[in-house]
């Protein structure tokens, strides 16, 4: 059995709340942790009780939508609002962070960037990290996230069984089974 990684959980807990995002033009979730901890989460949407941009379409400025508040922001500004210490914490986000973002977090105290798709990577935000000493690091959750996945990697490995069993050819069957091999593949970041 695979068992999926904490970067792979954490994440897999962004890419829930990104369905939670009222703004159109973006789904982002973002989870902050400490010692492998949920503290807060947050994802792309208005203010409370605001308008929706789902409800009544997103307010462009300078092509960018200036109703909402971003994922990262909302996870940050939920700990300000309950008084929880975000120095030192981690965060899982769906997309690499925004330049405003960035600096955020770094003022935040944030020592580590998990993100799961390249976003526009600003080559700032890239350094401002870089210099601040944050670790960015990109955590891949496909595999995990398909839940009959477990189920997949049985049946084709009783195909190959049965392949080799009617005889073909161990060449093509070894071949087969690196195939299988690469696409279940699980990352595991250890504990
Ligand atoms: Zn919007
Ligand atoms: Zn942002």
């Amino acid at each position: 059995m695979n068992r999926i990684s904490w970067n792979q959980y954490f994440m897999a807990q962004s890419q829930l709340l990104a369905l939670r995002s009222t703004c159109t033009r973006l789904a982002v979730g973002a989870t902050i942790v400490r010692d492998k901890r949920i503290i807060a989460g947050g994802y792309n949407g208005s203010i409370a009780g605001g308008t929706h941009c789902i409800d009544d379409g997103c307010y462009v400025i300078d092509n960018h939508c200036v109703r909402t508040i971003h994922a990262e922001m909302n996870a940050v500004l939920q700990c300000a609002k309950f008084g929880v210490p975000t120095e030192g914490a981690e965060i899982y986000v769906t997309h690499f962070p925004c330049l405003q973002c960035c600096k955020s977090l770094i003022q935040a105290g944030i020592k580590a960037v998990y993100y799961a798709e390249n976003y526009k990577n600003h080559p700032y935000a890239i350094e401002l990290f870089d210099q601040a000493g944050v670790k960015v690091e990109q955590v891949l959750t496909e595999e995990m996230m398909d839940l009959k996945g477990q189920e997949k990697q049985k049946l084709v490995s009783d195909l190959l069984t049965a392949l080799s069993e009617a005889g073909s050819s161990i060449d093509q069957v070894n071949e087969l089974q690196k195939r299988a091999e690469r696409l279940f593949l699980l990352k595991t970041d250890g504990d």
